[in-house]
Parts: C-alpha cells; sequence; structure tokens
C-alpha cells in the first residue's frame, strides 16, 4: 500500500509552490503512484484502465520491462556527457529511427520534448528557405514556448505575446470544417493565404496529420499531397509533426503523414517516441540539415546516453510486439463498437480516427452539431468512476480521446465502450 503523500496534501503545496497556470483533470484530480502497462493505480489502490497514455506518451505501456531495463542499465553505466564525446548509444537510436523514415529522412536532431521539436524544425525552414512566413492550420498544438505557441492555434494555449510572422489556414476538418471533406477547397485556401496574406514566399507548412489537442481530428483525405505542392512552389519545406500520431499508433502506417501519400521534408517527434522519457527529435534530409552547420546546433540533454538507450528500446518493443498491426487490430474492433454506441446515443455527433487515435465528439444536436460541453464533463468523471481514464480535447472540451498505450486489449476497448454506454445510459 501507498505511504506517499495524500493527495489532497499534493494538491495543496501544488497551489504554492508550482506555478498557477497548471491544470488537471477531474474535481477531484487523481493522485496516481503506479503504472503497469496499460493500468494505473491511484492512492487507495483503485486501478483504472488507461485510455489516454500521459496524453498520448506511453506508446509501449507503462513501465515497459525493455525500456525500464534498457535506462536502468545505462544510468548505473554511465548518465551524461554531452556529444562533445562519443557514445555508441546516440548513433544506434539514429541509425534505428532513420530506418524508419521514409525517401531521404535520414539526418536526426535529438531534443528534449515536442516543443523543442517544433522550434527546431521552423528555424530550419526559415534558414533553409530564407523565408519568413510560416503557415500552420487552425485548431493545432505545437507548442508551447514564445516561437511555438505562434504555431498553435487554440486561444486556450495562446498567451498574448508576439505570436511571430505564422498564418493559420483553415483546418480540413471533415465534421466540422466549412467544406467538409473537399480537399481541393481547403487547400485553395491556402493558396489564397500564400497569394494574399504572406509576400508570396514562404518559409514552410506544418501541420499534425491528425490534430490531437485539437480533438481527434483527422485531415481530410488527399489535403497533404495539395497543399504540399502548393507549399513546395511557394518556396517552402513541409513540416510534419507526428509528436502524437507516430510510431504505429495510426494501425495503417507508421507515421500519419504516410496515411496521405506524403514525404514531409522535416518530421518532427516527441512523445511516444520515449515511453514516458523526456526525449524529441527532428528528422531531415541532408540537405536541409546543412543550412545548419553555418553555426552550433547544441543541446546539452539531446540524445543523451540514457534517453538514447530508453528510445532505441521503445523502437525494438514495437516492432517486436508488432504494435502497428495490433493498433490497427484493436482499433478497427474498438472503432466498430464506438460506432454501434454512436446509433444507440443520440449524443455522440461523430465518432473518427484510425487505430488507437481515436475521438469521440458529444453534441447536444446531430444538426447544429451543438457542443455538449456540460454532459461531456459529466461522463467524463463517470467514466473514471467506472474506472477508465479517457482525454479531453477540441476547443469546447466536448471530445473524448483515446488514446492509450499501444498494448490495450480487444478486452480493455470492450470494457471502455460497455463502461461508456453504462455511463451514457445513467444520464
Ligand atoms: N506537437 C503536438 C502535436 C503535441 O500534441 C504536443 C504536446 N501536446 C507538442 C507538439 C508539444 O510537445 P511537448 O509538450 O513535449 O513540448
Amino acid at each position: 500500500p501507498y505511504k506517499g503523500m495524500p493527495g489532497e496534501e499534493i494538491l495543496q503545496k501544488r497551489k504554492t509552490f508550482l506555478g498557477p497556470s497548471l491544470f488537471y483533470y477531474y474535481q477531484k484530480p487523481l493522485n496516481i503512484v503506479e503504472g503497469k502497462m496499460q493500468y494505473l493505480y491511484d492512492e487507495n489502490g483503485k486501478r483504472y484502465l488507461d485510455a489516454f497514455a500521459g496524453i498520448v506518451t506511453v506508446s509501449c505501456g507503462h513501465c515497459h520491462p525493455d525500456v525500464v531495463n534498457a535506462v536502468v542499465e545505462q544510468t548505473k553505466l554511465l548518465q551524461h556527457t554531452t556529444t562533445i564525446y562519443l557514445h555508441h548509444a546516440i548513433v544506434e537510436f539514429a541509425e534505428a529511427l532513420a530506418s524508419k523514415m521514409p525517401g531521404n529522412l535520414k539526418v536526426v536532431y535529438f531534443v528534449n520534448s515536442g516543443t523543442e521539436a517544433n522550434e527546431l524544425a521552423m528555424m530550419m525552414a526559415r534558414l533553409y528557405t530564407g523565408n519568413l512566413s510560416m503557415i500552420a492550420l487552425r485548431n493545432a498544438y505545437h507548442g508551447g514556448s514564445s516561437a511555438t505557441i505562434g504555431l498553435t492555434a487554440l486561444h486556450t494555449w495562446k498567451y498574448p505575446i508576439p505570436q511571430g510572422e505564422i498564418h493559420h489556414v483553415m483546418n480540413p476538418d471533415p465534421y466540422r470544417g466549412t467544406f467538409g471533406s473537399d480537399a481541393v477547397r481547403y487547400a485553395k485556401e491556402v493558396q489564397d493565404h500564400i497569394n494574399y496574406g504572406s509576400p508570396g514566399n514562404v518559409a514552410g507548412f506544418i501541420a499534425e496529420t491528425f490534430q490531437g489537442v485539437g480533438g481527434a481530428v483527422e485531415l481530410a483525405p488527399g489535403y497533404l499531397k495539395l497543399v504540399f505542392d502548393i507549399v513546395r512552389k511557394a518556396g517552402g519545406v513541409c513540416i510534419a509533426d507526428e509528436v502524437q500520431s507516430g510510431f504505429g499508433r495510426t494501425g495503417s502506417h507508421y507515421w500519419g503523414f504516410e496515411t496521405q501519400g506524403v514525404i514531409p521534408d522535416i518530421v518532427t517527434m516527441a512523445k511516444g517516441i520515449g515511453n514516458g522519457l523526456p526525449l524529441g527529435a527532428v528528422v531531415t534530409t541532408p540537405e536541409i540539415a546543412q543550412v545548419m552547420s553555418q553555426k552550433i546546433q547544441f543541446n546539452t540533454f539531446g540524445g543523451n546516453p540514457v534517453c538514447s538507450a530508453g528510445g532505441h528500446a521503445v523502437l525494438k518493443v514495437l516492432d517486436n510486439e508488432k504494435r502497428q498491426t495490433h493498433c490497427a487490430d484493436v482499433g478497427s474492433h474498438l472503432i466498430e463498437r464506438l460506432k454501434i454506441l454512436q446509433q444507440k446515443h443520440e449524443i455522440i455527433g461523430d465518432v473518427r480516427g484510425r487505430g488507437l487515435m481515436l475521438g469521440v465528439e458529444f453534441v447536444t444536436d446531430r444538426k447544429e452539431k451543438t457542443p455538449a460541453k456540460a454532459e461531456a464533463a459529466i461522463l467524463f468523471e463517470k467514466l473514471k468512476d467506472l474506472g477508465v481514464l479517457v482525454g479531453k480535447g477540441g476547443i469546447h472540451g466536448n471530445v473524448f480521446r483515446i488514446k492509450p498505450p499501444m498494448c490495450f486489449t480487444k478486452e480493455d476497448a470492450d470494457f471502455l465502450v460497455d463502461a461508456l454506454d453504462y455511463a451514457m445510459a445513467g444520464m
């Protein structure tokens, strides 16, 4: 049994010693003290089925033994020196990661978070092209630093500081978007934006293929292909933010962008790459990387032996345990069951996504698509009481994000759907 500090005391200390911008889930936030694969345990020993994976970060499973072992063994031997000396772990990890990339995406930069990865990607795009304007999608989340906040396009996260030379185009959201799934019309809006809102040349375009924080929105089919063409003609490079959608989570492909049949010029990663370790990466082509050689690009902890050993172990686990196929299998079962649930409950306006990257959107009126904010909040609490943790997303908080550790089983999926059904029946 847990003998540590009780949740109430932690909350009080958080309020005193940590910044007031922190937020938490649930009226009475959970004090999670242990994790094992797809399960979490609170201070009272209550078990929860984790369908949010620490915000889509725990890819292999909480405390996966292979990853823990790699981290512990490396920690005992050598924790840190920086890249001023040689170490095998960083090159082994970089080589393994590069082998997962299509095209000429072969040069890896290691950083410590998704925000850092996107900062670096944006800098590369600007240096390489000599242009300043960046194009991002509305409803995007790309980070919370003073530069990436400009890329992020949800007012809830944007502090009122200069946002940089960044243009936000319509997000091609098949459910809520003005043009539905019509990728051609959304792409035309990008061209209009370049023509009328930028100097005509742009540094780059960045997008999540599956908008995560924005509420599990899969971009309209064919969109990236059209937009990549437009952006490249305007002198820009194309950046895929794979912080949430990478590493096989979507089931059909290893990378989210592959679902749209494109190859980006720069790919950014974090979260699932480390199964919980502070780790991020930028992968690009030798040609683009070359532009960075005019100065030193240094990151003290980037590619440190411990995170490299852990990250390499993650890649091996995902391969050995065939997690991509598993995500496809379990995901298709889960989405099928959720769609049946949608037929039963009016309040479910949309069920979407692929693999273990799903969203359930609640509305009070299916025609008007009025966000069912209050109802979603009640269901969210009820699900937790029933022992199931999901994520919340979308600007109205009316989307449940189901993105569990990739070891999630069909039985877990059934339990989640049954719990949701039960919670909704009692509304
Ligand atoms: N990109 C995406 C798509 C994200 O979801 C996030 C985090 N939610 C980030 C970037 C930023 O990552 P980090 O919090 O590790 O800086």
